[in-house]
């Protein structure tokens, strides 16, 4: 936050989540492995997978993104609520230093809109979230997310409320820490870049976002009956 790339609205939506991590066990639970396998073939499978970072991402899972991008040849486009063309420089000269290549979505470059929001954030680029079929929004909050999904796109969300709009909105929702996820995420993608188109259809096919939320809500008592 000192530096700019986090704003404080941004370190109470880390707290929200952080709650969320301690009654799953801050650990990775079978339901958002299940859902990591299918993000990263809906990704594979993707014409145009784009990976939208904001602030918090950045900070937190920087260099996993950038990891992510070149595992996946995925763009990384900055998308932020709280938009300013400083904060915008500032995170994609931040991730550029973490190795990204060309960061999409910098000022006048973000011309295209998402019909159904208010905030800066229905800005994008056209070469990026404009034109993807996928898009992996990591911290996001609900109002984009439901408006994405509108406008016709794949999201693949990951974000530690199984309940919030965002996760429910999602056609995949991984429900963990993005510390967590985002090398999770690279890692399945790399295992399953060498495997047949048809076997990652059936990954897509098979996946049940609804069903697994359950799974997870579930798998969220259970570590909390171990507790009481
Ligand atoms: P929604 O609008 O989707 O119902 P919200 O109003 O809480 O939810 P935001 O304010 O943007 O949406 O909050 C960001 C989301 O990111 C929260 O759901 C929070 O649980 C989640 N989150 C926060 N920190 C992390 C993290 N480190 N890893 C994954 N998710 C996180």
């Amino acid at each position: 936050m000192s530096k700019g790339i986090v704003v404080p609205q941004g370190l109470i939506a880390h707290g929200r989540g952080e709650a969320f991590d301690y009654i799953l066990g801050e650990e990775t639970l079978p339901a958002a492995t299940a859902a990591t396998s299918a993000a990263a073939a809906f990704l594979l499978m993707a014409e145009h997978p784009v990976l939208s970072v904001n602030g918090n991402t950045a900070a937190l899972a920087g260099k996993e993104i950038v990891n992510l991008s070149a595992t996946i040849s995925a763009p990384i486009e900055v998308n932020l609520f709280h938009r300013t063309n400083r904060r915008e420089r500032l995170i994609a000269s931040y991730l550029k230093r973490l190795g990204a290549g060309d960061v999409l979505g910098l000022g006048k470059s973000a011309s295209s809109t998402i019909r159904g929001i208010a905030s800066s954030r229905r800005q994008t680029d056209p070469r990026g979230i404009g034109e993807a079929d996928v898009v992996l929004i990591p911290l996001e909050d609900g109002d984009r997310a439901e408006a994405l999904s509108r406008d016709g796109k794949k999201i693949i969300a990951i974000d530690l409320n199984p309940l919030s709009r965002t996760s429910r909105a999602a056609s995949v929702s991984i429900v963990d820490n993005v510390v967590r996820a985002i090398p999770a995420l690279t890692h399945a993608s790399y295992r399953l870049k060498k495997m047949r188109r048809t076997s990652l259809e059936r990954l897509v096919s098979d996946f049940d976002n609804q069903r697994n939320l359950a799974g997870t809500i579930k798998e969220m008592i259970e570590y909390l009956r171990g507790w009481a």
